[in-house]
């Protein structure tokens, strides 16, 4: 028998890419492809892009680049560029580097075997009407005990700074049948902790039914320990899925919920639709029902016309909340938003800012965990660690924890008492049953 074609894949970006990779994979390894861990062997290189900050898109350019060498070495070496870069740049990334021979928009993927298999240039960034999720192989191998799950794509919520909905389209939610049978699927392979994805994933409406419908319908999937969801806007937070928070026991103590801007001035310039107050309102009724919930969120600092009061107010609404994770990021202007019309503010202003908020997210991160030091929490073993007797897991809060553990077993869910903090993960012991 032939050997098999190696594939390589380097993803940028978010989950839902991280997702999709997995899923380009899948389809591809029907035509017989196997994963590979390095470009250099491969028979065929795929590119997972992402659009989001200008420095992410660049990120594609400089790759390309470098895999000039092995175009030439090798002529017959497939590369492909996928993701959000391939969508908004259709055919332009071919004229830019030559040695491309295949640009998918992440709505079109499924026809990767097929374009793979073509002896000419392909481009396909159209959004079909057939739903690639209908047309996918069956989900196959999983990595580990923990996995991402597509629910919702798109976005129609247009903030001012935002390509998704250009990249990515118009809001669509999976049929909830598919969504559960891909989940049962995921747990006969030894999956307990699932993430739901969208851009807008609390907006789920699929076949009519709710985000926290879905949720209390894959809850009652034997096996199936912990549910998360991601990204979520705060006006979706709608009182049944805040509700399912309080009593839905497999729903996790985790919520990332983007605010961007603590300054009313700046998220009505970005079109946020809502206000730093009722965030705030919205935090106290989601720590009603569940008070150990741990809060994480995006920021972006040097918005245009971000005044210090602006960022002040910003630091403000941090110290009120105090975050257990966050991602911040120094505004970048996308072209064709409506935001990149508007004069940016001096860079070395926002680099400032941006490490000023960065520390208070620290802080608040690490008193956090050091919180956590003395309580018993649920872990979930992911993988063995290096030292000898080692595992590795995530705890119901998502925090990474160590546990000296000869005999514990990837997959397996125990109880750990928590015994020390360091920078970003936790130490603790097994409490024996
Ligand atoms: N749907 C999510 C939401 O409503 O927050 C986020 C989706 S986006 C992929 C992830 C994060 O990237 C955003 O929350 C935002 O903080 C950041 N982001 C998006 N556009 C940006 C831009 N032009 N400059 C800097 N950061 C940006
Ligand atoms: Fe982008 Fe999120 Fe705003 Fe949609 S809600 S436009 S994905 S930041």
């Amino acid at each position: 028998m032939a050997d098999p074609k190696k594939l390589f894949i380097k993803t940028y970006g978010c989950q839902m890419n991280v997702y999709d990779s997995e899923r380009m994979a899948e389809a591809m390894g029907a035509d017989g492809y196997v994963l590979s861990d390095s470009a250099e062997d491969a028979d065929m290189v795929l590119l997972n892009t992402c659009h989001i900050r200008e420095k992410a898109g660049e990120k594609l350019y400089s790759d390309l680049g470098r895999l000039k060498k092995l175009k030439a070495a090798r002529p017959d070496v497939k590369i492909g560029v996928a993701g959000c870069v391939a969508q908004a740049e259709g055919a332009e990334i071919m004229r830019r580097s030559p040695i491309v021979d295949l640009v998918v928009g992440p709505q079109s993927y499924h026809r990767l075997p097929e374009m793979a298999r073509a002896g000419t240039p392909q481009v396909d960034t159209d959004f079909p009407l057939e739903d690639k999720f209908d047309l996918l192989p069956e989900r196959k191998a999983t990595r580990g005990p923990m996995a991402f799950l597509t629910v919702q794509e798109g976005c129609d919520k247009f903030c001012a700074f935002c390509v998704v909905p250009y990249t990515r389209g118009a809001e669509v939610s999976r049929d909830p049948q598919r969504i559960l049978t891909e989940a049962r699927g995921l747990v006969e392979k030894g999956v307990r902790d699932l993430t739901l994805l969208g851009q807008n994933v609390n907006a789920y409406h699929g076949d009519g039914w709710t985000l926290s419908k879905l949720i209390r319908e894959l809850a009652k999937v034997d096996g199936l320990e912990r549910i998360r969801y991601t990204t979520s806007h705060p006006n979706d937070m709608e009182d049944d899925l805040i509700a399912a928070h309080g009593d839905e026991p497999k729903l996790m103590p985790y919520l990332h919920l983007p605010v961007q801007s603590g300054s009313d001035r700046i998220l009505k310039a970005m079109n946020r639709k809502h206000t730093a107050e009722s965030y705030l309102r919205l935090i106290e009724r989601i720590r009603a029902v569940r008070p150990d919930i741990l809060l994480s969120s995006d920021f972006i600092v040097g918005f245009p016309g971000e005044t210090d009061q602006d960022f002040e107010d910003t630091l403000s609404l941090i110290r009120a909340v105090n975050y257990g994770a966050a991602y911040s990021f120094k505004y970048s202007a996308r072209p064709g938003t409506p935001a990149a019309e508007k004069p940016e503010i001096d860079g070395d202003v926002a680099d400032a800012r941006l490490q000023i908020l960065q520390a208070l997210i620290t802080e608040q991160q690490r008193g956090l965990q050091q919180a956590m030091v003395g309580r018993e929490v649920g872990v979930l073993y992911e993988k063995a660690g290096r030292e000898a007797g080692q595992m590795i897991g995530k705890s119901d809060h998502l925090h990474a924890v160590f546990v000296n553990d000869p005999h514990g077993r990837v997959g397996e869910m125990v109880r750990v008492r928590i015994l020390a903090s360091s920078s970003n993960s936790l130490a603790g012991a097994r409490i024996s049953e």
